[in-house]
């Protein structure tokens, strides 16, 4: 075996190829072990292609409100393989740039799945046919996670599928069944239903977006049936039986059953970490729950292994949560200094439609962490920048601690909040208070303007509401 080197990764997801890119700059020889396309699931199947869907979404619905704006055409159409097409095109592209930064910093690529042999070295069952042994003094695993299902429902990747399936239709379904409202469950729902589906929506838990403020949930929910969208919250799917092309959906709500017919059911129940030929048992490498244990400094058991993203199982799947912790893992790895990553300040940016932008703790999480809070709220109604768009639906709400002020939680519902969010982020990552983000001059007219006026208003000062 040649000599082992520095470090190790397996996975080149937006962990991994981040993590060899700053493990290269600080003067580690890196190899980067990737059994599918450098770039992972958010530049292949996930952040990146359903984000060009969308935006093709979110024009379509620019255009249906043109009128409004004294713009008149004929009939709209959407032509979904030029949709596709475009999205094809901009995935190479961004995979290009990351092979390109690779051979840039002189990253050693192998394409293949690795298997632990032991906590040294990995085999490699290379993507040729041949197999390779790779030696490491560290390694850092970045398998990232997969798509999984649900009792009693089978994803058939045909009529039945995952995110991966409902990114690839060449046709828009006529009646699309979605479980799940997390971020991909509603991102999906929007750009079918901007696309033209009828779309049914289905929700374990009483409000969608389940993990963000109960506010925003709610709002969504509203937003989505002004749009024709039938949402069923606290709602379960027990089974799906297909009968031709139609698909019959039992859901449970309570005692009480009912029954949907579609065309094609999504499942977007949530993602398990990908860790089955890895073998990390091999290298000693402690799993809970299928998911890898580690320390604060991304450190598995065995300690010289460390583990990052999503395959780490956590509430937070997340393509810059994993780029960030790479770095932190390989800067640990390399002695060189860094700052902890502060999770209270993770963006969380879903792009629905509308969007849903929030960092930080719900006003429920901070009052059952024992928080005293004040809340602040500015709706984008009394914003002139999306009166002027005319796109006014949601709002601002600002949690903070009530004696000083500190910024726990920020919640956006609206259009381009996601833009708005990295603001949020830049104050808490400084330690500002109410007291800054309310006091900083704002542009005007811009969406920013709500969340100054939010901040003002849990100060009792707001001034446009
Ligand atoms: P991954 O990106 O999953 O990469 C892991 C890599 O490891 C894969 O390429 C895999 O082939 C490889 N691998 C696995 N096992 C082996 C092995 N044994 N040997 C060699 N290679 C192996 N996040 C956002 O931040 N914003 C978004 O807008 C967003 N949208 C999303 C939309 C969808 C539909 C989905 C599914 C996810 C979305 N995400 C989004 C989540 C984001 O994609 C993930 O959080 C992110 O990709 C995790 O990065 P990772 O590096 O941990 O793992």
């Amino acid at each position: 075996m040649a000599d082992p080197y520095d470090l190790v990764i397996i996975g080149a997801g937006p962990g991994g190829y981040v993590g060899a890119v700053r493990a290269a700059q600080l003067g580690l020889r890196t190899a980067i072990i990737e059994r599918d396309k450098v770039g992972g699931t958010c530049l292949h199947i996930g952040c990146i292609p359903t984000k060009v869907l969308l935006h093709t979404a979110e024009v379509l619905e620019h255009l249906r409100g043109a009128r409004d704006l004294g713009i008149s055409f004929g009939e709209l159409t959407l032509d979904l393989g030029t949709v596709q097409a475009r999205k094809a095109r901009v995935v190479d592209k961004l995979h290009k740039g990351t092979q390109f930064l690779m051979r840039k910093n002189k990253i050693d690529v192998f394409n293949g799945e690795a298997r632990f042999l032991s906590d040294r070295e990995v085999g490699v069952a290379l993507s040729d046919g041949s197999e390779t042994t790779v030696g490491g003094k560290h390694f850092l695993i970045a398998t990232g996670s997969a798509p999984r299902s649900v009792p009693g429902i089978t994803i058939d990747h045909d009529r039945i599928l995952d995110s991966t399936d409902a990114l690839a239709l060449t046709a828009v379904p006529g009646r699309i069944g979605i479980l799940g409202a997390g971020a991909v469950g509603v991102e999906f729902t929007s750009l079918f239903r901007a696309f033209g589906a009828e779309v049914t929506l289905i929700e374990l838990l009483p409000t969608i977006v389940p993990l963000e403020d109960e506010e925003i949930g709610k709002q969504l929910q509203r937003s989505f049936e002004r749009r024709g969208i039938k949402v069923h919250p606290g709602t379960t799917a027990e089974s799906v039986s297909r009968s031709g092309d139609e698909l019959t959906v039992t859901l449970r709500k309570g005692e009480e059953t009912s029954t949907i017919t579609v065309d094609y059911f999504l499942v977007a129940v949530g993602r398990a970490p990908v860790l089955k030929e890895l073998a990390p048992e091999e290298a000693g490498v402690t799993l809970e729950r299928g998911a890898v244990v580690v320390t604060e400094e991304l450190r598995t058991m065995t300690q010289h292994i460390f583990a990052i993203g999503d395959v780490l199982g956590r509430p937070f799947r997340l393509a810059h949560v994993a780029s960030d912790e790479a770095i932190v893992a390989v800067e640990t790895i390399a002695g060189s200094e860094h700052a902890p990553i502060d999770y209270q300040a993770i963006p969380r940016p879903t792009f629905c439609i509308p969007q849903v932008a929030t960092m930080g703790l719900s006003e429920r999480q901070a009052l059952e962490a024992g928080r005293e809070v004040k809340v602040g709220r500015f709706p984008f109604q009394a914003n002139s920048k999306a009166s002027i768009t005319g796109e006014m639906e949601g709002l601002v709400k600002v949690v903070a601690d009530a004696k000083v002020g500190e910024i726990l939680g920020i919640h956006m519902l609206g259009a381009g909040v996601t833009e708005l969010l990295a603001e949020g982020v830049a104050v808490r990552y400084l330690e500002g208070t109410l007291t800054e983000l309310g006091g900083a001059v704002h542009s005007h007219p811009t969406l920013s303007e709500a969340l100054k006026e939010a901040s003002l208003d849990a100060l009792g000062r707001a001034i446009h509401i």
